[in-house]
Order: C-alpha cells, then sequence, then structure tokens
C-alpha cells in the first residue's frame, strides 16, 4: 500500500505531489515541501487538512 498526498487537494495552488509506504514517511516529506511555502513548521490546522487528504493505493 501506498501513501500519497498531492499538495492542490489541500487547497494549495501547487502541482507537487508525493508517496511513501507510510504515513510517517509521507508526512516528512510534506514538511520538507512545506518549507517551499514558507511553513517551518505545519500549523496544527494545515496539519490536520494534509491527513485528510492522504490517499491510500
Ligand atoms: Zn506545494
Amino acid at each position: 500500500m501506498t501513501k500519497t498526498i498531492k499538495c492542490s487537494d489541500v487547497g494549495v495552488d501547487c502541482d507537487w505531489s508525493d508517496s511513501a509506504n507510510t504515513e510517517e514517511e509521507l508526512m516528512k516529506k510534506v514538511q520538507v515541501h512545506a518549507k517551499e511555502h514558507g511553513f517551518n513548521t505545519i500549523p496544527p490546522e494545515l496539519l490536520a487538512k494534509v491527513k485528510a487528504s492522504i490517499k491510500e493505493k
């Protein structure tokens, strides 16, 4: 099972997407990418949106 996230699903106008085998790994990638949007740390409300947008394939 692969977990995928799309930045556009979180409501950001961005075509970034990534995937990982675990949510933990994926969240690390999200945190790295979030810095490109100016978030050094992800606010809890955004984190909740991100987790809700993770899809499993
Ligand atoms: Zn993005």
